[in-house]
């Protein structure tokens, strides 16, 4: 009995542990992409909060005060508390990107055999997670079916330049690639090698740098792009008749 009132314990403590990691790793990993880092020709602006007008309450609240859409935004206060996404400043500081900054690509590579049927047309839902936040994810929440751990990456720019990469435990990778024309190859014992092309053209919507992540409804390709970066799902296969493949996707 004691026992198990133990178990519990650390259990729970492991709970209380979960929140602030969680936390820290969102804003970790927003920050890759939406963070202030700056690159050449990037200017910063502050623009009118986009989610509240500028009103600088929550505009998740109807006038009858009706719940807000989801559990982060329930965090923030009662009815009328301020806007999440600016923090009832009514403005938000955003990144105009200059023709340098990056585009940060969360991918996955994957065993065609293993994988999902629509793995060629769809991207996984789960795809950007890094290893450390995917650690502490249930399986079925956290894996991409037939993902290749330790595959290396190499993206190679016009300029010569190498990036490399390589798949964590669960068969994810994540880079970041200023626009450019890259020769993209990928290694894997047993598979053939894939050897493809993968244009990343600058970004052209600002990067908000809201001080809430939730994704708004409107949001558009660009907009998701500057905010989240892309997408990129690699298949190998072992024969030529299941010849490796490159896909990139909006981050779901
Ligand atoms: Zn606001």
């Amino acid at each position: 009995m004691y026992e198990a009132g133990y178990r519990s314990l650390i259990k729970y403590s492991f709970f209380l542990l979960f929140i602030p990691v969680t936390c820290w790793v969102i804003n970790y990993s927003v920050g890759y992409v939406s963070g202030p880092t700056l690159h050449e020709g990037d200017r910063v602006d502050t623009r009118t909060c986009r989610r509240c007008d500028g009103g600088k309450t929550d505009p998740n609240i109807a006038p009858d005060g009706s719940p807000r859409l989801n559990a982060e935004l329930a965090m923030k206060g009662g009815p009328d508390g301020p806007c999440p996404f600016c923090r009832g400043k009514g403005s938000v500081e955003v990144v105009l990107p200059g023709p340098k900054r990056p585009t940060r690509f969360w991918g996955a590579v994957v065993d065609r055999k293993n994988a999902a049927a629509e793995i060629e047309y769809s991207c996984p839902a789960n795809i950007a997670l890094i290893a450390f936040q995917a650690a502490f994810l249930r399986p079925e929440m956290r894996d991409i079916q037939g993902a290749l751990p330790n595959v290396r990456l190499l993206f190679v720019s016009d300029a010569g330049e190498a990036i490399e990469s390589k798949t964590d435990a669960f068969g994810r990778f994540s880079t970041c690639l200023a626009p450019g024309n890259y020769r993209v190859k990928v290694f894997a014992a047993g598979f053939l090698t894939l050897e493809d092309h993968l244009t990343v053209a600058p970004l052209v919507e600002p990067v908000w740098l809201e001080k809430a992540s939730s994704r708004s409804p409107d949001e558009t390709g660009e907009e998701r792009r500057s905010s989240m970066g892309l997408a990129l799902v690699i298949a190998l296969g072992r024969t030529e008749e299941d010849r490796p493949s490159l896909r990139t996707f909006a981050v779901p």
